[in-house]
């Protein structure tokens, strides 16, 4: 099969070392190499996040993917207290949409996809409202927007609320201080910026609150966050079978990313997007939010409105690149375009010739003659409009 280049926010390209890396030997999960095998996943984790107090910190790691360590800490860590979810795109209204699930005193405050979210409105809502637990994803990836940790940590202190974050998409690509953003528990995992494969999900909190989960109520078996924190303690395994193999590969390319030192690691991604993003605007193209909010993992691109995207990217698939549609109210109307895992400069450079070619054949040589399609506030609201409100969100609201 002809290698497919991955400019997708994951899965990615691995490395070669962690292909290798998950057909090592068979051992058991029960046994001493297991042991230390998640030991060594759980210190260079904890390496990953740069934190230093590493006495008061832990990391459990799930097999399941992303989806499976936001859904443990929303069902582990909450019990009946007061939940607030800041959402500003797809991956925070997942975060609600779980939330509810499992919590019935599940509150709201969301804004457009795409926009920032409002700190004035949350720190109004935190001092109007009894908060006991904000949560809230760091790279929206729906968008492309990166969201302010450090303020909302700081106004969830103010506010005597612990703060949770999906930081699936931003693990490994941006700094994440727990410490200085007063985060008790994130989310990440193994095959977004952290560049291995699918099917491996953590939650990094701290040791104090770990505790505390012994007293909630249980409200998920396999996803049980205290039971993770538990048994990696207690007998340094996982409550179930791990998906052995996933977890040497996660160890290679930890080793990898910290080899390489971390600052250097999030330099090369931003070099890479940085490239991709100058070679995009030459070709006449716009984006959907403003470059100084976005992320260093996607970039998300506005679709000229004479090109169909179906066609675009089977144009892009016959070149062996692979992009990622917009999803939600952005169906249509973008494209992103990923710059983690292994891809060489070459492949980006390859990557913008091929999207010159293409998007020529579409029609006008200079697209800045077309007119992209804009964002007005209201389709983006109407769709916001849907989200189901509670209690005295709605209130809050009118
Ligand atoms: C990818 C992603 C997830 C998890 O999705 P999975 O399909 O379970 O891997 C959660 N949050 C964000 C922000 C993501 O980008």
């Amino acid at each position: 099969m002809e290698k497919l280049l991955l400019f997708t926010p994951g899965p990615v390209n691995v490395a070669k070392n962690v292909k290798e890396a998950i057909c090592k030997e068979d051992i058991c999960h029960r046994e001493a190499e297991f042991d230390a095998l998640l030991q060594s996943v759980e210190n260079k984790l904890l390496q990953l996040f740069e934190i230093k107090t590493i006495s008061d910190y832990r990391a459990v790691v799930i097999t399941g993917s992303g989806t499976a360590a936001n859904e443990s800490m929303m069902s582990s860590i909450i019990g009946d207290q007061n939940i607030l979810i800041l959402s500003n795109g797809e991956f925070g209204e997942r975060l609600h949409k779980i939330s509810k699930i499992h919590n019935k005193n599940t509150f709201l405050l969301d804004f457009a996809w795409g926009e920032k979210l409002d700190l004035e409105k949350v720190e109004a809502y935190l001092q109007e409202h009894d908060i006991d637990i904000v949560a809230m994803v760091h790279h929206e990836t729906s968008s492309g927007m990166l969201n302010p940790l450090e303020k909302i940590g700081a106004l969830s202190k103010e506010n005597g609320a612990m703060l949770i974050v999906d930081c699936v998409s931003s693990t490994g690509a941006e700094v994440i201080n727990m410490e200085k953003c007063h985060i008790s528990f994130c989310s990440s995992s193994s095959s977004k910026a952290v560049c291995s494969y699918s099917g491996l999900s953590f939650v990094v909190g701290r040791i104090d609150e770990f505790e505390k989960l012994k007293d909630m109520p249980v409200k998920s078996t396999y996803l049980n966050l205290y039971n993770f924190y538990n048994f990696i303690k207690t007998y340094s395994q996982t409550p179930n079978t791990p998906a052995v193999p996933l977890f040497f590969a996660l160890e290679q390319t930890l080793i990898n990313i910290l080899d390489k030192g971390i600052y250097n690691y999030h330099a090369g991604l931003r070099d890479r997007a940085s490239i991709l993003r100058q070679g995009m605007l030459k070709l006449g193209l716009e984006f959907l939010i403003d470059e100084k909010d976005m992320c260093c993992v996607l970039t998300t691109v506005k679709i000229p409105f004479h090109i169909d995207v179906t066609a675009f990217r089977q144009k892009l698939r016959k070149k062996s690149i692979i992009i990622y549609e917009g999803k939600g109210c952005f169906k249509d109307k973008v494209f992103q375009v990923g710059n983690i895992g292994e891809l060489s400069f070459d492949d980006i450079q390859f990557f913008l010739k091929s999207l010159k070619e293409i998007l020529r054949s579409f029609g006008p040589v200079n697209i800045k003659n077309v007119t992209s399609i804009n964002f007005p506030r209201s389709i983006l609201t109407s769709v916001n409009e849907n989200v189901e409100r509670k209690n005295f969100a709605s209130q809050y609201k009118t």
